[in-house]
């Protein structure tokens, strides 16, 4: 006789980047039937790399993918922060402050290939543009309309399902802050961690494979690279031997995160739900919080909401902050900002990355008859 297998909830996940496969993987851990819309013809991702903090690193265990993450990564890097005059302002090295050797850089490529390796390829829709959605639902692409028990909003800062079911909410903001992100194939020349400026900043971090992370962000009016040109070694000849193909450029954008992030079966996660500005690092970790937290509650959205409003909200406050200190407006407000970070001992530091790092995910409940076959239809 034909075993009668118990209908599982099912799952529209809109978007497959960071956000939307980490969902994609935790709701199928609590049961789930999952199915990830992409409009890209593959996963991928084009920026450089991305540090995860101990905050994300115990979200991916919980899913089980933690270690796959941390083989790609490069664990912790103990880099400094210094101002122009080459002089430290965090005495304390900023990878302990931050999370020690539970602190991983990854290629963001490498990291969306993990993620995706654990979901089944009949789960994967690559090559599908969602049009619309409903607050009953629905999906909608060009094949037709799809009925779901819950849609997962992971299409990122311009996300579609977030301007037709919040509308005139979680307006997309212009900072006029530019960012340029790339990767060299060497390994830093000898300082490694950020020098704070005048209207601007710059990184330099290990990545796995000898490889070299750097990035950049400058004020509004600061249109170009050539900006860091004649900052303290080893920047200017970072930004000289830059290979102008591989740099990533964006005008960093954030969005008002919406009162609440569920609408009738519509929830949002990531910059779908709160677009931030880099300084902290951690809009990747948020979505991958989001991801694993929405499976943790995904029977109760309006918990779900509940237990990511607040810390949406307080590390994109700091994100917010966090721009004036690492690139004031002009010289007066840099000295001043050199004294007070030096003159506050790392307390400081050691209370922002305490926020950000002590975050651990909610247990996802996994159904005992659904643990063997998890992610089926
Ligand atoms: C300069 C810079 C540096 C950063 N550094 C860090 C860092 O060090 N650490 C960190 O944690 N974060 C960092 N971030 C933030 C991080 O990159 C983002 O927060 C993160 O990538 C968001 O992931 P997401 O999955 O929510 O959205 P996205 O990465 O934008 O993914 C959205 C996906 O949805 C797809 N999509 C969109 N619309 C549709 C549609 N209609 N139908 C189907 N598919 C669709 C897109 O193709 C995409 O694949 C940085 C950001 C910037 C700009």
């Amino acid at each position: 006789m034909e075993q009668v297998r118990s209908a599982r909830p099912r799952a529209g996940i809109v978007g497959g980047g960071i956000g939307g496969l980490t969902a994609a993987i935790a709701l199928g851990k609590a049961g789930w039937a999952v199915t990830v819309y992409e409009r890209a013809p593959e996963f991928t991702e084009v920026g450089a790399a991305v540090v995860l903090f101990p905050n994300a690193l115990a979200a991916l265990d919980e899913i089980g993918v933690g270690d796959q993450v941390r083989a790609v990564s490069l664990r912790y890097s103990s880099g400094a922060i210094r101002n122009l005059r080459g002089r430290t302002l965090v005495s304390r090295r900023s990878g302990d402050l931050a999370g020690g050797r539970d602190l991983a850089i990854v290629h963001r490529a490498e990291l969306i290939d993990v993620l995706a390796r654990a979901i089944p390829c009949e789960c994967l829709r690559t090559g599908t543009r969602v049009t619309g959605v409903g607050v009953g639902g629905e999906i909608v692409t060009d094949a037709g309309v799809d009925c779901y028990d819950l849609v997962v909003a992971a299409d990122g800062v311009h996300s579609v399902v977030r301007q037709q079911i919040w509308p005139g909410e979680g307006t997309v903001e212009r900072t006029g802050v530019s960012a340029w992100r790339w990767i060299v194939d060497a390994p830093p020349l000898g300082f490694v961690g950020q020098v704070w400026g005048i209207a601007g900043e710059f990184g330099i971090l290990p990545s796995a494979g000898d490889r070299t992370y750097a990035f950049a962000g400058a004020r509004r009016g600061i249109g170009s690279l050539e900006y860091f040109a004649d900052w303290p070694e080893p920047v200017a000849q970072l930004v000289a031997n830059a290979d102008p193909a591989r740099i990533i450029e964006d005008e960093l954008l954030e969005i008002r995160t919406p009162k609440s992030l569920t609408r009738g079966k519509v929830a949002l996660i990531g910059d779908a739900a709160h677009a931030m500005r880099p300084h902290l690092g951690l809009g990747a970790a948020l979505a991958i919080e989001d991801g694993v937290t929405l499976a943790a509650y995904a029977d109760d959205l309006r918990g779900y909401s509940k237990a990511r409003r607040r810390r949406v909200h307080a590390v994109q406050w700091i994100s917010r902050r966090m721009s004036t200190v690492v690139m004031p407006a002009n010289r007066p407000l840099a000295v001043a900002r050199d004294v007070a970070v030096r003159m506050s001992p790392d307390a400081l530091a050691l209370s922002i990355y305490g926020v950000i790092k002590r975050w651990r995910p909610q247990p996802i409940a996994c159904p005992p008859h659904e643990a063997a076959s998890r992610f089926s239809p």
